[in-house]
């Protein structure tokens, strides 16, 4: 056993024997995780890491699990998988003091407040604006599909403070305080009946310039590091244990209502072919990474794993048959936790009907497929690149935009 496996071993020894997961309330458990240095482990010492490689944070999260650990992913998952490392790649010492414990135990949910009317798949065209004021910034504009912001009390915000740069070169990074004066959270009612998401309006936002994250003008730098911890954390949950993840909702219901069916069998067996693809995928992605040749497989995994949720949840409609019809309930809920149909490992409870009717937002959420499937003509493929008309001039004088 390497030195680094011993300590982190001997770490989650000691976290096991002070703080008994059965019993320990869980936001004590996770407070004396990140205490320990285990909540990241190649975070820096004292801000919840211990200053380890990257792949240790795996023998953390087998020998949790195996103690049954509780887990705050899907309560905290923007602060967790995006805030957490934007904050400890980009943010100051005081970033890092006040928000990473709080956000580890879950206190503090966090949102992501990128998206807009105008600007998803291009997401440089951010129309919400940012002008300094003093000590302090006044933010104006509109977010959009804002998961979990009724919950957040912070949000990771990237806002246009120059706009007479060229699009992706105007931009700033900030945090957001959600409780602030003209911040209004709208839900967005979804095909499922619950509001997962929101908008966000603020109106006259009155951010310190302490919440600034990088450089002005350098919004765009970090946006991308943010974006490019989500894609790592989701491709994490792709390396899931064999028969775990989607894929085991179809398991369990094939062996409740369809054993006897052949054909069913077969489709089955497709879908589990394709999880059991898609895992090895990633495992083999993540080598290569280590070997420092970064290979395909990166771009072609957040394809398959949008894909996947919605072969499954389609078989389960099918054999579930008419009881598919039925709905629980359509009242307009609010949940405090991410929807897990493609996020869980497949122990969850969940509804067959509504997961089928969630799983739609898995080729949209986090970059749509068709913009994935760019990506790969592009970087991968060498195929030409899309016209971009706008790339270098002024974001400002664009007479599409009215101004
Ligand atoms: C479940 C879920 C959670 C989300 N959570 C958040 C969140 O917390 N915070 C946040 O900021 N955002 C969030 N989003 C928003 C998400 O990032 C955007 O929906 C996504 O980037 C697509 O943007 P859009 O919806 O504006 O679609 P658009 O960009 O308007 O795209 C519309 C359609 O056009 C296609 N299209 C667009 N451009 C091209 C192109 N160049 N070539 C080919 N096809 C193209 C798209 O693929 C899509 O089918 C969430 C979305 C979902 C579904």
């Amino acid at each position: 056993m390497s030195g680094d496996t011993t300590i982190v071993h001997e770490r989650i020894d000691e976290l096991l024997a002070t703080h008994d997961p059965d019993t320990c309330e869980p936001r004590a458990f996770w407070g004396a995780q990140f205490d320990l240095g285990l909540a990241w482990v190649h975070f820096p010492v004292f801000h919840g890491g211990l200053g380890l490689h990257p792949t240790m944070n795996e023998v953390v999260a087998e020998r949790l699990e195996t103690a049954g650990a509780p887990k705050n992913d899907l309560f905290n998952f923007v602060g967790l998988g995006t805030a957490g490392p934007t904050i400890v790649a980009f943010g100051t010492e005081d970033h890092k003091r006040r928000f990473l414990r709080p956000m580890f135990t879950c206190e503090d949910v966090w949102c992501q407040l990128f998206s807009e009317p105008g600007a998803g798949s291009d997401l440089a065209n951010v129309s919400t604006m940012a002008v300094r004021d003093g000590d302090e910034w006044v933010v104006n504009g509109h977010k959009v599909w804002t998961t979990l912001a009724h919950a957040a009390r912070y949000g990771i915000l990237v806002a246009r403070t120059h706009p007479e740069l060229a699009k992706h070169r105007g931009l700033t990074f900030f945090l957001v305080d959600m409780r602030s004066p003209g911040v209004v959270v709208r839900p967005l009612r979804q095909i499922s009946g619950e509001a997962e998401f929101n908008e966000v309006f603020l109106t006259d936002v009155r951010v310190p310039d302490g919440m600034r994250v990088g450089e002005p003008g350098e919004g765009w730098r970090i946006t991308i590091g943010a974006l490019m911890s989500e894609r790592s954390h989701n491709g994490d949950l792709a390396k899931r244990p064999r028969g775990m993840g989607p894929v085991a909702h179809a398991v369990r219901e094939w062996q409740r209502v369809g054993r006897d069916d052949a054909v069913r069998r077969d489709q089955l067996m497709r879908i589990w072919i394709e999880a059991e693809m898609i895992r090895l995928t990633s495992i083999r992605a993540e080598q290569s990474r280590k070997g420092g040749t970064p290979g395909p497989e990166g771009s072609t995994g957040k394809l398959a794993t949008g894909i996947l949720p919605q072969r499954v949840f389609d078989f389960c409609m099918g054999l579930i048959g008419a009881e598919g019809m039925l709905i629980s309930d359509y009242l307009m809920g609010q949940p405090d936790r991410m929807f897990a149909g493609n996020m869980g490992d497949g122990t969850e409870d969940l509804e067959i009907a509504k997961a089928f009717l969630n799983a739609r937002a898995a080729t949209i959420g986090g970059g749509t497929t068709e913009i994935q499937k760019n990506t790969i003509a592009e970087r991968v493929l060498g195929l030409p690149a899309e016209p971009r008309t706008d790339r270098d001039v002024p974001w400002r004088p664009a007479p599409e935009r009215g101004t």
